[in-house]
């Protein structure tokens, strides 16, 4: 969990590394089906450019074969209110699962603008940088590029989002505080700072 820019991608990367676990990130999904440009896409493109939340139902549609066919994975960015997570409760419950940990990485919102307006992805191989911190490599081969911008990761996009996470996402900490599940983690240090605190407690379940 965090806002976005908080780096979830980005250690979820690192996680799936170390554990081997599928990486569901719904963000993804819809990307991806934007990317078809199916029926489907063209719907939930419009929630996605204003920074909106795309209906639950449809975010639940997606996501479930993922979950179920795999038997371990990270979740990013799902779930991202209270009935989404109420539906993931249940579907675990349902098959004697439940949730290992909820890591939560935190930064306060003039950080998260500052990385999301300067955040570039490569077309070529996923690979996320910025064009100030970790600007795209200019060797071809290391990553040919080109390295675009997200169309939600405009000025104003990106403060619907972080009050979006803010009105309905955060009060989640509350929900996974109270099953002991939560842990949260100064997201403004440095990637391997924040790699190395969250091996630590993936370390400390396992
Ligand atoms: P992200 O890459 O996680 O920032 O997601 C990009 C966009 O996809 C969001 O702004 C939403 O429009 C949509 N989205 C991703 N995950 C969810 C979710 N769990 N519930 C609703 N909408 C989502």
């Amino acid at each position: 969990m965090g806002p976005q820019g908080a780096g979830k991608g980005t250690q979820a990367e690192k996680l799936v590394e170390e554990t081997g676990a599928a990486y569901i990130a719904t963000g993804d999904l819809v990307r991806e089906e934007i990317k078809k440009g199916s029926e489907l896409g063209q719907k939930v493109k419009e929630y996605s450019d204003k920074g909106e939340l795309v209906p639950d139902e449809i975010i639940v549609d997606m996501a479930k074969p993922l979950l179920e066919d795999n038997d371990s994975w990270i979740l990013d960015g799902f779930p991202r209110n209270q009935s989404q997570a109420e539906t993931l409760d249940e579907a675990l419950n349902a098959i004697g699962e439940k949730l290992d940990r909820v890591i939560l990485l935190e930064a306060p919102d003039d950080v998260l603008v500052e990385r999301l307006s300067g955040r570039r992805q490569s077309e070529a191989t996923g690979k996320i940088y910025h064009v100030e911190h970790d600007p795209p490599p200019e060797n071809d081969e290391e990553d040919p590029g080109p390295f675009v911008q997200r169309h939600d990761d405009t000025e104003e996009a990106i403060r619907n989002r972080l009050a979006t996470y803010h009105e309905q996402t955060e009060p989640l900490k509350d929900h996974y505080e109270e099953q002991g599940l939560l842990v949260t983690i100064d997201a403004t240090k440095s990637i391997d700072e924040v790699t190395e605190e969250v091996m630590k407690v993936v370390r400390e379940d396992s």
